[in-house]
Parts: C-alpha cells; structure tokens; sequence
C-alpha cells in the first residue's frame, strides 16, 4: 500500500512512544507525511456533579488547562520523531469521533493507534481502538502494546 497521508493517535501513557515509533517507521518506508492527534476528554466526562455546580468560565478554564498541558506533550513527542509542529492536533472531545474526523479532514490513508491506552486494559483491543475501526474512513492500524497488566 501507498499511504501519502498518516494520521497518528496517541493518549497521555507511556504507550504513546511505540505507537509513534511505529507511525514513524511507516512514514519513512512509505515516505508518508504524518499528523497527529491526542484528544482531551472533557472534564465533565469525569467529574460530572462538581463540574454542573462550577460557572461556565471556570468550566473553560478546566479544559482549557488540559489542553494546554497536552499540547506541551504531544509537541514534544512530535519533535522527538520529527513530525511538523503545524500537524500537531490536540482537541476536547470524545477520542473516535475526533480521531475519525480529523482523518477524514486531513484525507489521510492510514490512521496509527495503540491496540492499548488509558481505556482498554483488559480488552482483546481498548475501546477507542474499536470505536475508530468501526466507521473508519481509511485503513486503521493497531501497534500490540505491552502494557503491563497485558499478555
Ligand atoms: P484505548 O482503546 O483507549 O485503550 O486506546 C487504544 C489506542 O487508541 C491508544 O493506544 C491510542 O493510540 C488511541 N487513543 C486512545 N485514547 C486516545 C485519545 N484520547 N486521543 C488520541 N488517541 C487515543
């Protein structure tokens, strides 16, 4: 397969290196550009009853910190493996909706993520994993991830 376009995926785990090693290593067989994503949760997700009892600019604030913090990450991660700055892409939402969109944005052939993250310990493939396979405008490839706790 040609894939000029990737898109990478990756949550805030130690999980995250493999999956852009990989997403890197495919890149520079295929001589693909590469983008990548990681998606913020919004904090209501989390916290639902002390998040309705704060005011709307404090409800943004929230937010608006994580992404900071991510985006801080992720640019790093990016640099590590040589990904432009400018296709870097941290977002609030729900991660296979965002994941999906932005492929389908950027018309990307293969879109990169973990067989694990933050949410699917314990599954044959995480959550999102599943989510974004369903419904995926592209191909769609899981990286095996040890995580410990894993076979
Ligand atoms: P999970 O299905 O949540 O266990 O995660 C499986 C893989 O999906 C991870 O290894 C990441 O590659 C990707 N992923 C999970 N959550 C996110 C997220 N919030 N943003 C971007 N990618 C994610």
């Amino acid at each position: 397969m040609t894939y000029k376009k990737v898109l990478v995926a990756v949550d805030t785990t130690d999980e995250a290196e493999d999956v852009v090693k990989a997403a890197r290593e495919i890149a520079d067989e295929k001589n693909s550009a590469i983008s990548i994503i990681s998606v913020i949760r919004p904090m209501t997700d989390f916290y639902v009853n002390l998040y309705s009892t704060l005011e709307d600019g404090a409800k943004i604030g929230i937010d608006s910190q994580a992404v900071e913090s991510a985006t801080a990450w992720l640019s790093d991660l990016a640099k590590r493996y040589s990904i432009d700055q400018s296709a870097v892409t941290v977002i609030v939402g729900t991660p296979a909706v965002e994941i999906r969109r932005l492929a389908e944005k950027l018309d990307v052939e293969l879109i990169v993520l973990g067989t694990h993250g933050r949410h699917g310990l314990g599954l044959m493939l995480g959550s999102t994993a599943n989510a974004v396979l369903h419904g995926a405008p592209c191909d769609v490839l899981a990286v095996k991830v040890h995580a410990e706790g894993l076979d």
